[in-house]
C-alpha cells in the first residue's frame, strides 16, 4: 500500500509522522509524497487555537476531495477533542485519538484490513525521511503534561505525562543515523518532564544519547523554563549538543504569568538565561510570547515589553492571544480588543526584529560547522545559494556551483554579513 502522511501543528506531530512512516515500511508498505497515488491517507491534526481546528477540518476535506478513493485516517489533538465531529466528516474512515497514537499503524492496518496485502515497498526505515525531503529528524521522547497553564489546550488533548524508555529512543536515533541523518531534535509536550513517570530525567536521556549514538548533532525542542536539573548547562560542554534553547517565557510581567499559571517568574527566567550565557559562548535563546492575554493592563504590557527587551532573544515567536474554548483563560474577565492586541503585537514584532538583528550581527566573523540543507536558490553565472543552520540555530547561506551539492553535509563556514533573515557565509577549505 502507498501511504501519504500529512501533519499540522507542532514538532511532536512531525515526530509522530516519522515514527508512523518507519512503522508502515516495517509492515511492508511504502511512503509516497504523491497524494493521488495514495491508498491510505493519514492526517495528524492540531487544536492549539480555534484557527488550527478550522485548518484541521479544512485539510481533512481537501485531502478527501483530492483523493476520494483513498482510506482516510484522522488523528491528533483536533480529533481527540472532537472525536464524534471528526468521525462524521466526509471521507473519514477511521479516527484515532492521541491516547492510541502509539498503535496507529497497527490499528489502521487491522481496521482497514490492509495487513494482508502483498508488500512491495523498500526496506523498513530506508530513506523515509529523505523521501520526505528532511535532513533533521524530530524524535518524540515524551507526551502529555501535568501542568495546567490557563491558555493551554494541549495539556487537555494530550493527557498525562508518558516517557519513552531510553533504549527505544537510542534505537530510533541509531536507525536514523544509519540512514545518514546528521541531526535529531528531541521533542515532547513537556520535554522538561521527561522521565517523571519512569524514574528518570532529561539529563540522563541526553547523556545516554551522547554516549550510545554517533549522531553528530543533538538539538533540544521547546523546553518549559522550569524544572531544569542542576548542572543542566554543563551538558552543553559536549559540542554535539547544540547551544540553543527555545524557552517559552509567554510574558515578561509576573502578574500576567500568575494568571497564566506559569511555573516561572521573570527573576527565575533571568537566572536561567544568565547561566546559559555565562557558561556557553554564543548561546542562542529563543522564546514564545503571548501578547494581549486577558486583563493585560497597559502597565503590565509595558513591564513585559521592557523585560523582554532587557533580556534580549535570538528570535521570538509572537502569538496574539485568541480565546480557546476549553481553557481556563477563555473564562477570564478583561478580554482585550483586537486593536489593542494588534498594536502590542506590532510593537513587539519591531523590537523582536531588532533583537534578532543584534544577535546575528554579534555572530559575524565566527566560524561554525554548518548542516547544509536541500533548499537552494538559483543565481546567475551557473551559481546557486544553499541554506543551512549553525549549531546555535542561525540560518545561513553560501554560494556554490550549480552542479555541486553539499546537501546534508556538515561543512565549516565563516559568517560574513547579515542578509535579511539569514547570514551570508563562505565555506572554509571547500572548493565549489
Ligand atoms: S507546561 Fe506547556 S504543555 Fe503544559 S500546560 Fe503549560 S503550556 Fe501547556
Amino acid at each position: 500500500m502507498l501511504v501519504y502522511l500529512k501533519t499540522l501543528g507542532c514538532r511532536l506531530n512531525e515526530a509522530e509522522l516519522e515514527t508512523w512512516a518507519q512503522a508502515f515500511q516495517k509492515a511492508g508498505h511504502a511512503i509516497t509524497r504523491d497524494l493521488q497515488q495514495a491508498h491510505i491517507v493519514i492526517i495528524n491534526s492540531c487544536a492549539v487555537t480555534q484557527d488550527a481546528v478550522r485548518k484541521s477540518r479544512q485539510l481533512i476535506r481537501k485531502l478527501h476531495r483530492e483523493n476520494p478513493t483513498a482510506k482516510l485516517v484522522a488523528s491528533g489533538c483536533y480529533v481527540t477533542l472532537n472525536e464524534e465531529e471528526a468521525a462524521n466528516l466526509l471521507g473519514v474512515d477511521l479516527v484515532i485519538g492521541n491516547q492510541d497514537k502509539n498503535r496507529l499503524v497497527e490499528i489502521t492496518l487491522e481496521a482497514l484490513n490492509m495487513d494482508s496485502m502483498p508488500s512491495f515497498s523498500t526496506n523498513a526505515g530506508e530513506q523515509s525521511l529523505f523521501s520526505r525531503g528532511r535532513q533533521r529528524a524530530f524524535i518524540k521522547v515524551q507526551d502529555g503534561c501535568r501542568y495546567r497553564c490557563t491558555f493551554c489546550i494541549v495539556t487537555v488533548a494530550r493527557g498525562e505525562e508518558a516517557s519513552r524508555p531510553i533504549p527505544a529512543v537510542i534505537d530510533e536515533i541509531n536507525a536514523l543515523a544509519a540512514q545518514g541523518i546528521q541531526e535529531v531534535v528531541l521533542t515532547g509536550v513537556h520535554l522538561g518532564g521527561y522521565g517523571s513517570d519512569i524514574n528518570s530525567h532529561l539529563t540522563e536521556l541526553i547523556n545516554a544519547i551522547l554516549q550510545n549514538t554517533d549522531i553528530p548533532r543533538l538539538r533540544l525542542g521547546s523546553l518549559e523554563p522550569w524544572e531544569l536539573p542542576n548542572h543542566f548547562f554543563q551538558l552543553f560542554e559536549n559540542p554535539r549538543l547544540m547551544p540553543h534553547l527555545h524557552l517559552p517565557l509567554q510574558s515578561g510581567a509576573d502578574s500576567v504569568l500568575r494568571r497564566m499559571a506559569r511555573r516561572c517568574k521573570t527573576s527565575e527566567f533571568s537566572q536561567l538565561v544568565d547561566q546559559a550565557r555565562n557558561n556557553i559562548p554564543n548561546f542562542n535563546i529563543t522564546t514564545d510570547i503571548i501578547v494581549g492575554f486577558p486583563g493585560e493592563s497597559e502597565q503590565e504590557w509595558q513591564e513585559s515589553f521592557d523585560y523582554i527587551r532587557q533580556t534580549g532573544f535570538g528570535h521570538i515567536h509572537i502569538f496574539t492571544y485568541s480565546k480557546r474554548e476549553g481553557t481556563k483563560a477563555a473564562t477570564l474577565t478583561g478580554q482585550l480588543t483586537n486593536d489593542i492586541k494588534k498594536q502590542r503585537s506590532r510593537l513587539l514584532h519591531l523590537s523582536a526584529g531588532q533583537m534578532k538583528q543584534t544577535f546575528m550581527e554579534s555572530q559575524l566573523g565566527q566560524e561554525y560547522p554548518i548542516l547544509w540543507e536541500g533548499q537552494t536558490e538559483e543565481l546567475d553565472h551557473g551559481r546557486k545559494r544553499v541554506f543551512g543552520y549553525t549549531p546555535n540555530y542561525l540560518r545561513v547561506a553560501c554560494e556554490i556551483n550549480q552542479d555541486d551539492s553539499i546537501e546534508n553535509k556538515i561543512i565549516q563556514a565563516k559568517l560574513l554579513a547579515v542578509n535579511d533573515n539569514h547570514i551570508d557565509a563562505e565555506l572554509i577549505n571547500f572548493d565549489c
